[in-house]
């Protein structure tokens, strides 16, 4: 009892349950109820020298009480998430060989091809529904972490609990170790994978085939969240198994969500709409063309013919601004929004030439956005649109403070790290975080609860469309167009909601529908709260 987490209560358990449980003597002899406990790691936590130490007290406490480290998360969201998850949750990535002290989830390697059902069956809860995993080749912005990715599958599971209220038994963080092409990690003595280079090709693709093939025959409800693969293998994997299991990618799709959520949202202050929008996007991958690709979807419903829909979204990438003839071979994501124009090679030309309503950061290039090119925003727009989205917050392409002050005050930012409130001449300027997490956890919870056969982008646009709607005109006054991230567990709920009537709406829903889909959202929501034994 003490030592499973799921079950342990700690200094919680009321003189009857040690009886009858045989603990009398291996606790203190006062008893604390919960609401006590959370006061007292909350003290522990905040003595805390560094967001690392928080990271590994919360990980600490979740491997021993995972009832209070969920009660803890969820009633100091706002305190939490940036450990749990970005931006800490990168350092921790980075140092995970080194401060790792138990294992957390399942770890498959490139040597246990031919294993891998009997490695799920290894796992001790039998009825898993959600299982995020990752093969860590694109940690964050911070490129190739190999096995040390695990930190990322963890740390979105903890969300989804925290956040949606999915139960922790349900849930199972996975880190495929397909090798690693970072030389650093072949050089390090403590790194925990596997010291050989990536599998690719064919190698590549037959060793997920028979992990997805194991995991729909030992967990035949799970959902699967693609998490942070290099784009190469992103976009086609989710394309081949997005109709065989329920499954999605939340750095392609829910990112999507969440921005445009956000546009849909700033709308209401630039008092534009989304038909007569120019977004330019600086970095054209799994986030950009995720985000265009939703967005097209949004337009299409105000209105607009595909190709129009298509006209509003402008990328520039490594090479430059991304146009139809250029040389060399785009990327099977990109040519859709190839368009008829001359080549354009830096960013602050595309402002000039495009003349963009919103500028959209999802390169992962620190500071790519300078004075000038906010001062060239300010300009074309009186109030210009400015999303820095790389994570984590060292490679923002500019800072709140940089956006408000550059902009006079005129920007609508919201940034994918979070950044505090910025003063600036005499008003305070909340920046919105574009966190993944107002969506995934509801997407995830909605899918989980109508038993979708398959996650569909259709799903996604009614999480962004529900989002939006949550934003207050006081949230807007301070700057922000995301609600409050106190207000994730409502959110979630809410998005849930939207998405299982999508569900249900389009037939892909598994079982029959409620006559109240909230209600029924609302009754399978994990609450942090003890048992009693006795
Ligand atoms: P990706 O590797 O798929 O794509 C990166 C793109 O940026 C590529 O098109 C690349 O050519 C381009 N790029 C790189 N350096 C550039 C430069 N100096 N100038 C112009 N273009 C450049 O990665 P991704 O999954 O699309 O993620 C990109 C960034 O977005 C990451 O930093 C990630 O943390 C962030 N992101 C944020 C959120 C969020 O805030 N909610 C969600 C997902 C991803």
């Amino acid at each position: 009892m003490l030592t499973n987490s799921l079950l342990n209560k700690g200094t919680a358990f009321t003189e009857a349950e040690r009886d009858a449980l045989g603990l009398r003597g291996l606790l203190p002899p006062r008893i604390f109820p919960i609401k006590e406990q959370v006061q007292r790691a909350l003290n522990n936590f905040r003595r805390k020298p560094d967001p690392l130490e928080k990271y590994i007290f919360l990980t600490t406490l979740q491997a021993r009480n995972a009832t209070l480290f969920y009660r803890l998360l969820q009633e100091h969201a706002e305190e939490m998430i940036p450990i749990i998850y970005t931006p800490t949750v990168g350092q921790a990535c980075l140092e995970y060989g080194a401060i790792f002290r138990r294992p957390q989830g399942l770890f498959i390697s490139a040597r246990d091809r031919g294993h891998m059902e009997e490695i799920l069956r290894h796992w001790p809860n039998i009825d898993v529904r959600m299982i995020v995993v990752t093969d860590g080749e694109r940690i964050l912005g911070l490129g190739d972490l190999g096995a040390l990715g695990m930190g990322i599958p963890v740390g979105k599971l903890a969300l989804y609990t925290a956040c949606a209220g999915l139960h922790p038994y349900y849930t199972l963080p996975i880190c495929l170790d397909v090798g690693t092409d970072n030389e650093k990690l072949h050089a390090d003595p403590f790194y925990i994978g596997i010291n050989q280079k990536r599998l690719r090709g064919e190698a590549y693709d037959s060793f997920i085939e028979e992990f997805v093939t194991a995991v729909q025959k030992v967990f035949p409800h799970a959902m699967l969240q693609w998490e942070d693969f290099g784009n190469t293998n992103a976009f086609r994997m989710l394309h081949k198994y997005q109709e065989r299991l329920p499954s999605f990618n939340d750095d392609i799709q829910g990112t999507a969500a969440v921005a445009l959520s956000g546009l849909i949202a700033s709308l209401r202050v630039t008092g534009g709409n989304l038909k007569s929008q120019k977004i330019l996007f600086l970095g054209a991958g799994e986030a950009g063309t995720g985000i265009g690709d939703l967005y097209v979807a949004a337009a299409m419903e105000a209105g607009l013919s595909e190709a129009e829909a298509r006209r509003c979204c402008w990328y520039v990438d490594s090479q430059g601004l991304v146009v139809k003839d250029r040389p060399g071979k785009l990327a099977h994501h990109k040519a859709p929004f190839a368009h008829d124009h001359p080549m354009v090679p830096t960013l602050a030309e595309a402002v000039e030439k495009l003349r963009p309503t919103a500028l959209i950061g999802v390169s992962g290039s620190t500071h790519a956005f300078t004075r000038e090119i906010i001062e060239s925003m300010t300009r074309i727009n009186p109030r210009p649109i400015i999303f820095a989205l790389s994570n984590p917050t060292s490679k923002a392409e500019c800072t709140a403070e940089q956006a408000y002050t550059w902009s006079d005050g005129k920007a609508v930012f919201a940034s994918g790290s979070p950044f505090p409130p910025v003063v600036y001449k005499g008003k305070t300027h909340v920046p919105g975080q574009g966190n993944n997490v107002y969506i995934f956890p509801g997407v995830g919870l909605g899918a989980l609860v109508s038993e979708a056969a398959q996650v569909t982008n259709s799903m996604f646009l009614k999480a962004a469309q529900r989002l939006a709607r949550l934003v207050t005109e006081d949230d807007l006054a301070q700057g922000r167009i995301y609600p409050s991230l106190s207000q994730i567990r409502e959110v979630s709920i809410q998005i849930a909601t939207a998405v299982a009537a999508e569900a249900h709406a389009t037939g892909l829903a598994r079982v029959a529908r409620p006559e109240d889909i909230e209600a029924d959202v609302r009754s399978r929501v994990f609450e942090p709260e003890y048992y009693d034994y006795v």
